[in-house]
């Protein structure tokens, strides 16, 4: 393993992670010709602890549909009444017509590795621990007390971020799941499905209906086996996983399922609404870091693949432009080409959306979904994948409001906490 240490080797970029951000951007970067330098706490070969879903259609617009792993064109999701009476129609499930896919998660890592590698990326294991600046350069100290200095510190260490700064808005609402890969005594979905949402409730009782509203994510992943996740949207503080377990046994019981095996259980939380980050620092970040999931779906990686480009071209476009440019020079290159006026007004509109849904009541919640999925298949894809600008946006909001149900339209028209503080952030996003 190589190591930098203060003058020793010419680093432009020093990228501070070792999961999907820090691989997609690593990658980017050093094939603009950059001298990139990636710091892990962690191996970065070791195989990511999460499963990666995406659109089919946002994997095939990038060309990358080989890196899937299952891909389901039977897609869907329930919205039912609640009812317990398994007649009522509201227990059909509303079809998306659009493909959904599972990444291959090894494949991934290894299309960024290989393009890593090929293009002369150095990798470095330590713990980052501080930062500072000098001479229009940036250096890192590790917990080993090794000093590693670059032109540019890109900080890609996750949700908890060790570097990039974003302002205090209060609670950070966290998506949580607690999900089981196995085998079942009977499938929990049908065969070859993929059920994006089901917020089915008739399992529970009146009273647990009026707590915070959890749906099951699932698929059909072949040969006998399925992934089941017991899933809440955001909420601050987060369901706990004991919740989500329990929820997830006594859904699968009322359907007569039962696990009969378990292969893997998943534990998710990660933010969803974290702040943007200032962009007027001089360390520049991207992924979770850069606050990039997607506010009102949880999705990273399709952003991952499509703003790295950017934002490393930006990078070197202006190294190239200017070879004596600092850290602050640097990191305002990358900011602006991460996050424009467009996309903030997007992230701004999601985390409206949001600050929204974590408020309605389980009617409401599955009322507005049905809404939602009702819309044209292009207005709800590009809300979800984040594929739509601003005025195409609106028209959907606009175009959902005048269709929802009278609960859902009081819920949307009622200010409540922090949302007025944010719609006026909207309009105030330049
Ligand atoms: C269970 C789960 C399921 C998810 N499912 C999906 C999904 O289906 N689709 C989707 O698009 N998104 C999904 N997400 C959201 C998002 O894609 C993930 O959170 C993603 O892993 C974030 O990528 P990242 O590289 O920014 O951060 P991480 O994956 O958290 O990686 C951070 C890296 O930084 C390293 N690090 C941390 N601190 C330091 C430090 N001080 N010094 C050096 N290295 C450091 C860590 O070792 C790690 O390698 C999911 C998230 C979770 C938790």
């Amino acid at each position: 393993m190589s190591s930098v240490s203060t003058g020793v080797m010419p680093t432009d970029v020093l990228v501070v992670g070792g999961g999907p951000a820090a691989l997609a951007i690593a990658a980017e970067l050093a094939e603009q010709g950059l001298a990139v330098a990636v710091l892990s706490a962690s191996d970065w070969r070791d195989p990511w602890p999460n499963t990666y879903g995406i659109w089919g259609d946002e994997v095939d617009a990038l060309g990358l549909g080989h890196l899937l792993e299952h891909r389901w064109s039977y897609t869907c999701s329930y919205f039912g009444s609640g009812s317990s009476d398994p007649a009522d129609s509201a227990n059909s499930p509303t079809c998306h017509g659009r493909d959904y896919g599972l990444f291959d998660k090894n494949r991934l890592q290894h299309f960024w590795l290989e393009r890593c590698e090929a293009a002369g990326v150095q990798w470095l294991r330590g713990h980052a621990q501080e930062l500072s600046y000098g001479s229009g350069r940036s250096q890192v100290a590790t917990a080993a007390g090794e000093v590693l200095e670059a032109r540019l510190v890109l900080d890609a260490s996750g949700h908890k971020a060790v570097f990039v700064q974003r302002p205090d808005r209060g609670p950070v609402a966290g998506q949580a799941a607690y999900g089981v890969v196995g085998r079942f005594t009977a499938p929990p979905v049908q065969p070859g499905q993929f059920v994006l949402m089901d917020y089915r409730c008739d399992h529970l009782s009146p009273e647990e209906r009026s707590e915070p509203p959890t749906f099951l994510y699932a698929m059909d992943l072949g040969q006998g086996r399925f992934f089941v996740e017991e899933t809440s949207l955001a909420l601050a503080p987060p369901v706990p996983y004991a919740t989500l377990k329990q929820r997830l046994e006594r859904r699968l019981a009322h359907r007569g399922v039962a696990i009969e095996q378990v292969e893997h259980e998943e534990f998710c939380l990660f933010p969803m609404n974290l702040p943007l980050p200032d962009l007027d620092q001089p360390v520049l970040a991207f992924g979770g870091a850069a606050a990039m999931v997607h506010p009102a779906s949880g999705y990273l990686v399709g952003a991952l693949l499509r703003r790295a480009p950017v934002l490393a071209a930006a990078v070197a476009a202006r190294l190239r432009a200017e070879p004596a440019a600092d850290s602050l020079q640097l990191a305002q290159a990358g900011w602006q080409a991460l996050w424009p006026p467009e996309l903030r007004r997007k992230h701004a509109l999601y985390q409206f959306g949001l600050e929204k849904l974590m408020r309605f009541s389980e009617p409401q919640l599955r009322a507005h979904f049905a809404t939602f999925f009702s819309l044209p298949k292009e207005q709800w894809y590009g809300f979800l994948a984040n594929t739509a600008s601003v005025p195409e946006l609106i028209v959907a909001m606009l175009r959902l409001f005048a269709t929802a149900p009278w609960n859902v339209k009081a819920g949307l028209m009622g200010m409540q906490g922090r949302e007025l503080a944010l719609g006026m952030g909207l309009i105030l996003t330049r």
